[in-house]
């Protein structure tokens, strides 16, 4: 179903491209190409309309009919890809009040920024893992030029058991607790969560997400018990597979995710209690670990702000926080796969890029972690033949920094260039 919708966007773009049929050629300093291990000097990028048509060496010759960007004292690499932010929802000390004060067009209004701001920082691309469906409605209007942001692969609204993480209700009184069911992603049974994954595949949702466990942030006690059994893991992951639907699973303690990486779901979020049994299957699986290190930064330092979260989820956030990055190191080290993930929503959107710092202090090379955001994030999306590396023939994301990210990776913060399908949505002050 995903290329098919990349296919939809790239014909429509291709139209009014060719209405303008001007080619850019790009000078790039230095280019990290996302696949290979070797930075290349003094290269020409040749873009048609929303394609990469050539890669030349040296600064070549343009004809006076072409746009010129001159990145010569540039880094350049393929635009960026964060597997998991939540472009609805920005978390502040007012942040659990939403659900009962925000109507879905102050939601989308909201979004529309967060998104905007999202692709300013260089990522191109995005898999929002959880709102209300104004996720997916927010990916109609990118991708219908309306407003500006990433490639959104939305998962509409994640799927929970009762009580679980992300059912919607947690917390309220009763009067306001309702009993939520498959088509507001709520679970109990496997003929429930076959439901919530046929539900979301006809609201247009590109992937599922499921909260395998408790989590950190939802008004409920527990962080790690387990929260669904293998029974409605297989269903969800047999009908999602059917529909070649990517699926997530939030995940802190081991148990559940163990039963969600057995299921065969596609990738673990957070993954706080991953113990070496659990890297060993995901290996055998073939399964994706996201980080989301930023966000256990995020939760550690607000945890200690007295009142910012509710007393019940105070404990859970200190105590989850801190071991993200830890966790991350052992898999990384052990072998694991890994796809680059912040969280953002969870701290401030468009600062997305603190995460490659952290990866980096963990122990994984610079250069792994651009590969972790650029052909790694392709893989898991299974959009690996049109994006994540810059090769001719493949869709014109292209991002670019000052400076060189393999000495000093904190530029990863500061993306001075930004172009989306061959368009160009930020660039330096001195590039005309
Ligand atoms: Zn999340």
């Amino acid at each position: 179903m995903l290329p098919i919708r990349l296919l939809g966007v790239c014909l429509l773009s291709l139209f009014s491209y060719q209405a303008l049929a001007q080619e850019t050629y790009i000078f790039c300093g230095k280019l990290i190409d996302g696949k290979s291990d070797k930075v290349r000097n003094e290269v020409t990028l040749i873009v048609d309309g929303n394609r990469l048509k050539e890669i030349k060496n040296g600064f070549v010759d343009a004809p006076d009919s072409v746009k010129v960007v001159d990145l010569s004292s540039n880094t350049v690499m393929p635009g960026l890809m964060d597997m998991h932010v939540h472009l609805e929802m920005e978390f502040n000390k007012a942040a659990y009040l939403n659900r009962y004060t925000k109507n879905e067009a102050d939601i989308a209004f909201f979004s529309v920024v967060n998104a905007e701001k999202t692709l300013m920082a260089g990522f191109t691309t995005v898999r929002d893992l959880g709102g209300t469906g104004v996720n997916t409605s927010l990916r109609k209007a990118i991708d219908g030029g309306l407003v500006k942001g990433p490639r959104v692969f939305s998962a509409g609204k994640s799927i929970a058991t009762t009580g679980g993480h992300a059912d919607p209700t947690n917390g309220a009184k009763a009067a306001l607790m309702g009993d939520p069911g498959p088509k507001e992603g709520v679970i109990n049974g496997a003929d429930e969560a076959r439901k919530a994954v046929r539900q979301r595949y006809k609201n247009g949702a590109d992937v599922i997400k499921i909260t395998a466990t408790g989590g950190v942030l939802s008004v409920a006690k527990s962080s790690k018990a387990p929260q669904f059994n293998m029974e409605e893991l297989k269903a969800i992951v047999e009908v999602a597979n059917d529909y070649e639907m990517v699926t997530a699973a939030h995940a802190h303690g081991t148990e559940g995710m163990r039963r969600a990486v057995d299921a065969g779901i596609n990738s673990i979020e957070h993954g706080t209690y991953m113990t070496d049994e659990v890297m060993e299957l995901m290996k055998e699986k073939g399964t994706y670990y996201v980080p989301t290190i930023t966000a256990g930064k995020e939760v550690t330092n607000k945890g200690k702000i007295m009142g910012f979260y509710p007393k019940i989820v105070v404990p859970k956030a200190l105590e989850i926080g801190p071991k993200i990055q830890d966790t991350f190191s052992r898999a990384y080290k052990r072998g694991v796969k890994i796809a680059f993930g912040t969280d953002a929503g969870v701290f401030p959107h468009g600062l997305n890029g603190k995460e490659f710092g952290y990866m980096v202090e963990a122990g994984m090379p610079a250069m792994e972690t651009i590969k972790s955001a650029t052909m790694g994030a392709a893989s898991l999306l299974r959009i690996e033949d049109e994006l994540g590396s810059i090769e001719e023939g493949k869709l014109a994301d292209i991002v670019a920094v000052e400076g060189d990210p393999l000495e000093d990776i904190s530029v990863m913060e500061n993306i001075v260039f930004v172009m989306k399908d061959g368009e160009i949505y930020k660039k330096p002050q001195f590039v005309e």
